[in-house]
């Protein structure tokens, strides 16, 4: 599998018409992606394990997608290869009044990554350029008419690249992950999630009103991605109406970064080489 055919870096336009959400690669099937997970964690396990011990480099992985997409599949996913102590994840819900009260951003600034973990989002910022966009809500925020003149989903690309720029240049990874589905392949996932009763929480009355709005969230998607994709902080634009296809990607996709930051073991000098053998003969030693 290629992930490239997947990445948008600013140099190509991404086309949402254009795009099959129905691929699944050269996998013979359902089963052959599946076998791959057990590499998949094993591959992230080693590699987490020299980011969190260098300590260097953070990554913040962003998921977004429409609803019933399997963005909280992926995550588990992903969470389900790697040491808990160095991963957070966070949920972006409709803001509260405090968060409100703030600039969009402030509210991920916060729960930013620290150096040698990993963070994920799942929906983020992203959100202040697609459902603010498609309800005009930033309409509801007391912004002032200086802000408001300006063309405010414009603002938000440049201001969101230069985060995301400010992020890489001080030594942070920014993925950015699309899940890609279909319309039909939505309505199938809501049927299932209202005719079994262990789904059913994951359905809300929202959920339908939303989906009436299909086609103003694919613009909103293709205008945020065209605008934010940067060779730095690229966009990943994930088929995702076969979730295993898709888990099979985004792991590939965080293997492929991580083996790029390529993080080492810090080096053992000298000196701390003989007082480690210091220690060891007190420790063979010992009565
Ligand atoms: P879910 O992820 O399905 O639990 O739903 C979270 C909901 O919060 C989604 O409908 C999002 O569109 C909504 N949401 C997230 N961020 C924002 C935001 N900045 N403004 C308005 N709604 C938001
Ligand atoms: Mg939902």
């Amino acid at each position: 599998m290629n992930i490239k055919d997947f990445r948008f870096d600013g140099s190509k336009k991404f086309k949402i018409k254009n795009f099959d959400t129905k691929q699944e690669g050269s996998f013979k099937d359902r089963q052959e992606a599946e076998s791959r997970r057990e590499d998949h964690i094993m591959e992230l396990q080693g590699l987490q394990d020299r980011l969190y011990a260098e300590g260097k480099e953070g990554v913040l992985i962003i998921f977004q997608a429409m609803d019933a997409a399997g963005k909280d599949g992926a995550v588990k996913y992903v969470m389900s290869g790697i040491n808990p102590a160095g991963v957070s994840v966070h949920n972006f819900k409709v803001p509260s009044t405090e968060e409100l009260a703030h600039d969009y951003l402030w509210r991920a600034m916060k729960v930013a990554p620290q150096r040698g973990m990993i963070t994920i989002f799942n929906r983020s910022y992203y959100e202040d350029v697609l459902v603010v966009k498609v309800h005009s809500l930033h309409k509801k925020v007391s912004l002032p008419e200086r802000v408001l003149k300006n063309d405010i989903f414009e603002d938000r690309y440049k201001q969101i690249k230069n985060y995301e720029k400010h992020l890489h240049e001080n030594g942070f990874r920014v993925i950015k992950i699309f899940l890609n589905i279909s319309k039909d392949e939505q309505k199938k996932q809501f049927l299932q999630r209202i005719d079994d009763p262990a789904k059913n929480w994951k359905f809300g009355d929202g959920d339908i009103v939303e989906r009436g709005y299909w086609d103003n969230y694919m613009e909103a998607y293709e205008d945020a991605i065209n605008a934010t994709s940067t060779p730095e902080c690229p966009w990943y634009v994930v088929p995702s109406d076969k979730k295993w296809f898709a888990r099979a990607v985004i792991a590939e996709i965080i293997v492929s970064t991580l083996e790029e930051i390529d993080p080492k073991y810090p080096v053992v000098s000298e000196d701390r080489k003989k007082k480690l053998a210091e220690f060891r003969e007190l420790l063979i030693n010992e009565k």
